[in-house]
């Protein structure tokens, strides 16, 4: 099967440094002394206070400050709450410790205060190497890229990630699979980031079910988090398409769980792209070892046991009409020009937990 070489692209190479390896949080300390730092606030999710405290404990007595209230879609009051903390503390940079909302967070402070980050993720949502925040406000979830948000360190420590259940494991892990798919037929494609995208879903597809398996398999989740990098990588490097619009008016406005939207969209939306990339869908099957993109992405969610449909996860039927307004209004650059009838059957098939349609081959 050959790969098709743009005639045409744009390479950018994403300025920030990546440590991979078991036990390399202990290094965060000296990390931040590269940065010139020393007073850090630590950033997490009320569920991982603690680890944010093991990670305080690392500094000198008292240096470090934890702000636990990250949260899903980085709602604006969190944010305005946690830029109080910065200024009363005079804290001199930001250190998010785990997945994409406690990362979201710090982002979100550093685009205000231009402080340095260190991101440890404990996820595999690729939200740490991405120059990408989304915030939430009124209801509304925006999206901006700037290199003023994108972490300068990401320590990839495997021993952050054995506590994560495992429905999680499966739903961030096809987050970051859904980040790679898109990359290979964004406008932005090039032959750097289709390598890493294939290279990211074929390592997520195979250490997702081993984690399943055995979720104390550090082999495994350290496979998965090298795939999540290269995934996350992906989304950083190139533009987003369809699948993300939608995941995002989802989320954003109707406020359902990320990763379980991600999970629930990503085989009916590459269905839907299907006849408008046939070379993406042929890499996706590779690296899948299936026989087309979207029936071995929805076998993938099968062998995972996500969520499999809209209705399941709690998005309103009635609803449906106004997500796909919402996907139809300041678009992504897509393949397939998507119209209000078609994205709403494909949110209809979803919804129920249909299996994915190609409507346009
Ligand atoms: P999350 O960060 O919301 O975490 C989900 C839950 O799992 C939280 O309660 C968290 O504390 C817990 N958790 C995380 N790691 C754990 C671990 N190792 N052990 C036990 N519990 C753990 O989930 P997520 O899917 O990583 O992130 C979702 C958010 O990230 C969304 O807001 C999404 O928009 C954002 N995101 C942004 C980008 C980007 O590039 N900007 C990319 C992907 C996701």
């Amino acid at each position: 099967m050959e790969d098709v070489l743009p005639v045409r692209f744009d390479y950018h190479a994403l300025p920030s440094r990546v440590l991979f390896g078991a036990g390399r949080r202990r290094e965060t300390p000296e990390v931040a002394r590269q940065l010139g730092c020393a007073r850090p606030l630590i950033v997490s999710t009320p569920e991982q206070k603690d680890l944010a405290g093991a990670i305080a404990s690392l500094f000198s007595a008292s240096s470090a400050h934890i702000f636990p209230e990250a949260a899903m879609h980085t709602p604006w009051d969190v944010t305005s709450r946690a830029l109080a903390v910065v200024q009363e503390s005079g804290v001199d940079s930001l250190i998010a410790v785990g997945g994409g909302s406690a990362i979201g967070l710090a982002k979100a402070l550093a685009l205000r205060t231009g402080l340095p980050q260190i991101a440890l993720p404990t996820t595999y949502a690729g939200s740490e190497v991405t120059p990408i925040i989304g915030e939430t406000q009124d209801g509304q979830k925006r999206t901006r890229r700037t290199l003023d948000v994108l972490p300068e360190v990401v320590i990839y420590d495997v021993d952050l990630t054995l506590t994560l259940p495992a429905r999680l494991s499966a739903t961030s892990g096809l987050n970051a699979i859904a980040h790679a798919v898109e990359a290979l037929y964004s406008v932005d494609a090039n032959p750097v980031t289709s390598i890493q995208a294939e290279q990211g879903i074929a390592a997520l597809a195979a250490a997702l079910p081993e984690i399943l398996a055995n979720p104390a398999s550090r082999d495994a989740r350290s496979r998965a988090q090298y795939g999540a990098w290269l995934c996350g990588t992906c989304l950083g490097s190139v533009g987003m398409a369809l699948h993300h619009k939608v995941c995002h008016v989802l989320g954003g406005t109707f406020d359902l769980p990320h990763a379980d939207t991600h999970a629930v969209m990503l085989a009916h939306v590459v269905a839907y792209q299907a006849g408008a990339v046939p070379h993406a869908m042929r890499r996706i099957a590779r690296a899948l070892d299936a026989d087309n993109a979207w029936t071995g992405l929805h076998a993938l969610a099968a062998t995972l046991h996500v969520p499999r449909s809209l209705a399941e996860i709690g998005m309103p039927h009635e609803d449906l009409g106004r997500v796909a307004e919402l996907v139809l209004q300041e678009t992504y650059a897509n393949p397939r020009t998507p119209d209000y009838e078609s994205i709403r059957a494909m949110l209809e098939r979803a919804w129920r937990g249909a299996a994915p349609q190609p409507d346009s081959l």
